[in-house]
């Protein structure tokens, strides 16, 4: 579900509605207490009793059809819209690539036209989840729109049984503490009002700066570059190194913020490190917004509604560009607490912290896509690293995965490519909902209501004090030992 269409939805309950229902509330109240009239065996509370039936009745039922009918519509033309969009950027992606390849074999510059035809294969895989968009939208015109109406239905099946989970587990967790209770119901607007929990998130880009270096030495970059650990014509994204595995770069000269050619590296090189001041980030702007409306959007589904911050931190060094050996404990956490500043004792783990990385290598080679140290009381350093590669469509869904397992989500019992927390690595991309849920449902990978319901296990018994401040004592400061 669009972001955008579930704001608008949000809104609409936020100042029509739930000022309605908290008025038909109040009533029932004044119901209970009004005085019976003995003489008519109490008939004038009756009449109160079936007036607010009536009214909650009505009020629910013209709620739920209202939202429907909004969302329904908001959500058909966003993704026709979108589909239309993309249709014309990604057909003047191939025709400009095409012209490219032929341009550079009449002047003969081979290495662009090796790049030009990367980017075209490129942008012919992209051409695949822009597929499925246009048979879903088909699925839907040919049956007059009801996948829409259903898969609305189903969110908010879903959503009423979660409320209900989270409504249980509170009441046994604060049944000696009925303000806290109350409290935390309103915060999360549990029974009426646009429902979640706020939680405050921090994006970071991580970037290289072409001058920064040891004292008296070249700069770091010259030095990494000269040493074959990584090229500068790709990293600045002047050349295409991998078809598939590469992020949306970012890079610009500092002076002016014009954009880095191959003149500008040249010189960079040929004068040891003194030439042009430039900066690289890990990717691009518009990247890091993609993956965090997804993560918006699809938050919601787990109860969450994470606000996100943005900032960048600079990085230095071969551990740094590739963060190794993500299997260790100790190695990832060296990368949050002082890349990141993540406290060691847990002490920040109600805001968490999404760090975009160049890459990241495995021991065993491999270069995956994301990882997160989820808080647990014995290993409390909490956050996540994630990196940008392509298709950017499959990719978008990175960061709302790693936020799934900073709330102690795990891959197990997640196969299918529509589920948010499948890894291709631990799970079987095939499930029977799959081609349902591309087709007929949302089109695009979800949570699990089971998923839902975990996060708010972790929430609840493991860190209380995030939902609400002030009724669940901290734990005490467990500071670990980096080494
Ligand atoms: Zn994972």
């Amino acid at each position: 579900m669009a972001l955008i269409c579930r704001e608008v939805v949000e809104q609409i309950e936020e100042t029509v509605w739930e000022p309605v229902e908290e008025w038909v509330e109040r009533r029932e109240k004044k119901c209970k207490k009004k005085k019976c009239k003995k003489w008519c065996l109490c008939c004038n509370k009756w009449f109160c009793w079936i007036e607010t039936f009536l009214e909650k009745v009505i009020t629910w039922v013209a709620k739920q059809v209202t939202k429907l009918v909004v969302r329904a519509v908001c959500q058909i033309v966003h993704d026709v819209l979108v589909a239309v969009i993309d249709t014309i950027v990604a057909a003047a992606n191939i025709v400009f690539d095409i012209l490219r390849i032929l341009w550079n074999a009449i002047t003969l510059d081979w290495q662009d036209l090796k790049d030009a035809w990367k980017d075209l294969l490129a942008d012919l895989v992209d051409l695949g989840p822009l597929l499925v968009k246009w048979l879903r939208l088909a699925v839907a015109v040919w049956t007059f729109g009801i996948p829409y109406i259903l898969g609305y239905l189903r969110d908010a099946v879903n959503e009423y049984r979660l409320r209900n989970y989270i409504r249980d587990k509170l009441d046994k967790h604060y049944a000696d503490n009925s303000e806290c209770l109350e409290a935390i119901k309103d915060k999360i607007h549990l029974d009426h009002g646009p429902f979640g929990l706020e939680f405050d998130a921090t994006s970071v880009r991580t970037f290289v700066d072409s001058r920064t270096g040891p004292s008296g030495g070249p700069p770091t970059l010259l030095a990494m570059h000269q040493g074959g650990q990584l090229d500068l014509y790709e990293l600045t994204g002047l050349n295409v190194g991998n078809v598939l595995d590469r992020p949306r770069v970012e890079g610009y000269l500092i002076e002016g913020e014009l954009p880095i050619d191959n003149e500008d590296i040249d010189e960079y090189i040929a004068s040891g490190g003194m030439g042009p001041h430039f900066k690289v980030f890990a990717f691009d702007r518009s990247a890091e917004t993609q993956k965090i409306t997804v993560a918006k959007d699809k938050g919601r589904q787990v109860g969450l509604k994470l606000q996100w911050e943005r900032t960048t931190v600079e990085v230095e060094g071969v551990t740094r560009l590739n963060v190794p050996s993500v299997n260790l404990g100790t190695s990832r956490n060296e990368f949050l607490t002082n890349v990141i500043g993540r406290a060691t004792d847990g002490s920040d783990v109600c805001r968490l912290a999404a760090a975009g990385v160049f890459n990241m290598t495995h021991t065993d080679g491999r270069n995956p896509f994301g990882w997160t140290s989820t808080f647990m009381p014995t290993s409390p350093v909490s956050g996540l690293l994630h990196r940008d590669r392509r298709p950017a469509e499959f990719m978008k869904y990175v960061l709302i995965h790693e936020c799934g397992h900073y709330f102690s989500l795990a891959h197990e019992g997640h196969d299918g490519l529509d589920k948010i927390m499948f890894s291709p690595v631990e799970n079987s991309w095939w499930s029977w909902n799959l081609i349902l849920e591309f087709l007929v449902w949302s089109g695009e990978p979800r949570f699990t209501l089971d998923d839902g319901k975990k996060v708010w296990d972790f929430l609840i018994d493991t860190i209380p004090y995030c939902i609400i401040e002030g009724c669940d004592e901290r734990p005490q400061p467990n500071p670990t030992v980096i080494t």
